[in-house]
């Protein structure tokens, strides 16, 4: 039988592919494999949605190329994407009900790549670009002046780096080409970092980045963020 893969998934590909050039792709996959299969049940690998549609990706992790699949995937549930159905990554599982990680107890870990599965009816073919920070595609924060919600700023300057840590000793999680639209949760006294003429030792805590960036890099007047609380 025929069969072809979401174009929703299939742009996500496209956009993971230009992102990280040169990836691993060894535990990449999109028809059911062997295991898939042999477990007789239908996995969203299978083509088994309207016209042979297969629901389901696996992306490969390959950190030295980038690809870190437990940012990604946390990227993925943070946003929320009307498309996902659910995301497997190092043991744990988030769908579109709770869009909370929980426990994965499946035979495959799940840790040498993360599955995405999305809707079983029209949106999965929907084929716009995915919002997700790492992608360089940063949620449309519905702008138009006037109308910020508290915790809504954009970074200024070129490779931000975002740490696990309000520490310049912590590990990178995340690199920031370019200005971007990012949503803080909390914020927390750190490491001071002195750049442009400007001193700050205040971090925000952006999860979708799954980290924090300085506060000297939010494009904000104020060291301390109006209207966030201390993490
Ligand atoms: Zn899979």
């Amino acid at each position: 039988m025929s069969w072809r893969v979401a174009n929703s998934l299939e742009t996500l590909k496209a956009q993971i592919d230009t992102r990280f050039p040169g990836r691993d792709i060894a535990a990449d996959g999109s028809i059911g494999d062997a295991a898939h299969l042999t477990r007789g049940n239908a996995s969203d690998h299978n083509p088994w949605f309207g016209p042979g549609i297969v629901t389901a990706r696996d992306f490969t992790h390959d950190p030295a190329h980038g690809l870190d699949i437990q940012q990604v995937a946390d990227q993925l549930v943070g946003s929320r994407d009307p498309r996902i159905k659910y995301v497997v990554a190092n043991r744990r599982i988030a769908d579109n009900r709770s869009w909370q990680w929980g426990s994965y107890d499946g035979p495959n870990p799940h840790e040498a790549h993360f599955h995405l599965s999305v809707v079983a009816d029209s949106r999965c073919d929907e084929s716009q670009n995915w919002s997700l920070p790492i992608l360089g595609e940063a949620p449309d924060g519905g702008g138009g002046g006037g109308g910020a919600v508290d915790g809504d700023f954009v970074t200024w300057g070129t490779s931000v780096n975002v740490r696990a840590q309000p520490r310049l000793d912590a590990p990178v999680v995340a690199v920031l080409a370019a200005p971007t639209r990012v949503t803080v949760t909390c914020q927390a006294r750190g490491d001071r970092v002195d750049t442009a003429g400007h001193s700050n030792d205040a971090w925000a805590f952006v999860p979708a980045l799954g980290g924090y960036v300085s506060n000297i890099f939010i494009d904000h007047p104020d060291t301390w963020l109006p209207g966030v609380g201390e993490c």
